[in-house]
């Protein structure tokens, strides 16, 4: 009996380096992992070992669900672990980037998270036709998207957001200035003080807000926070993995002329054609044509 350990389990809730916090059970551990390895992410439930009473060692990761991933020409970065749900926070004012929206999409298509946007700051009702005629053609893919506003409803925000993300990992991205951390304090009272509490842990200095965390709201419902970033890099996706994270694309796939159709300036293309057509955004395809561009650039990658 006594050599049968039972293994202890924990959730990644944050990484600073090699450091992580995982929650586990009641307790938080500051963790490390074995040698060098850094392929721990935050939603990871992970496998660890006690060192000491707050202190442990990452065994294993089990199985991941899903995994979202950003890159750049040099290296991809895992965002999170596990997710099942991705909102992308866009609001009336300041005005949004069609291109974050898509690469977050493109991101969700490829990893297997379904993804929503969440309009937010609808009482600024002189950008709100124009925010929803943008948005229109999102939603005409069929991706969902709400309407909230945090300041100036947010028991109604509240409620609609608690809808959204009850029994899912979600995770929250946005560029700055779309209300993302109103959203998440008034989902999550005390945020800020978790946070400072990671920070401290983890000793991350002045870098606050540069780490992705998770807020484990019940045993089936978390939320995780991603720092604001401006771009969104997709470089690790190939272009047969482009071509299908665009929904509207589907259809097309296969009609082409030639069975190795880089929908590019080919004769016979269907994707051409139906963007000629207007059935496919030209913006869509632009961005089709510049991420696949981007996978070309990668340098040194593993
Ligand atoms: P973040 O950079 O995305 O985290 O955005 P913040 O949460 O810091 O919000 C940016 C600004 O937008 C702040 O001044 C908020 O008070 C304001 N804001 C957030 N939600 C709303 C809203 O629903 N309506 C209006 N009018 N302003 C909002
Ligand atoms: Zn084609």
């Amino acid at each position: 009996m006594s050599n049968t350990k039972t293994k202890l389990l924990a959730t990644v809730i944050a990484a600073h380096g090699r450091h992580y916090l995982v929650q586990a059970d009641d307790i938080k551990l500051h963790c490390v992992t074995r040698g060098k390895k850094t392929d721990v992410a935050v939603g990871d439930i992970v496998e660890y070992q006690l060192t000491s009473k707050n202190q442990g060692v990452i065994e294993a990761i089990t199985p991941r669900k899903t995994l979202l991933y950003r890159s750049d020409q040099y290296k991809s970065k895992m965002l999170a672990a596990n997710l099942t749900q991705l909102l992308i926070v866009v609001a009336t004012e300041p005005s949004f980037a069609d291109d974050l929206i898509s690469r977050a999409l493109v991101a969700s298509e490829s990893s297997g998270i379904k993804a929503t946007i969440v309009l937010n700051k609808i009482d600024v009702e002189a950008s709100l036709p124009k925010a929803r005629e943008r948005l229109a053609l999102y939603a005409g893919l069929g991706y969902p998207v709400l309407e909230v506003s945090v300041t100036a409803a947010p028991e109604a925000t509240r409620a609609t957001m608690m809808d959204l993300i009850e029994g899912n990992n979600t995770i929250l991205i946005g560029q700055s200035g779309m209300g993302k951390s109103s959203l998440i304090n008034l989902l999550i009272p005390d945020a800020e003080i978790a946070t400072r509490e990671i920070s401290a842990a983890l000793d991350t200095g002045k870098h606050t807000t540069t780490f992705t965390r998770l807020y484990q709201m019940d045993a089936e419902t978390a939320v995780i926070d991603s720092p604001g970033f401006q771009e969104f890099g997709l470089h690790h996706l190939s272009e047969g993995m482009l071509e299908r994270a665009f929904p509207e694309f589907l259809p097309h796939l296969g009609q082409c002329k030639f069975y190795n159709c880089h929908h590019h300036t080919e004769p016979g293309c269907a994707i051409l054609s139906a963007v000629k057509s207007g059935d496919i955004a030209q913006m869509r395809h632009d961005l089709f044509e510049q991420l696949v561009h981007e996978a070309a650039q990668t340098i040194g990658y593993k």
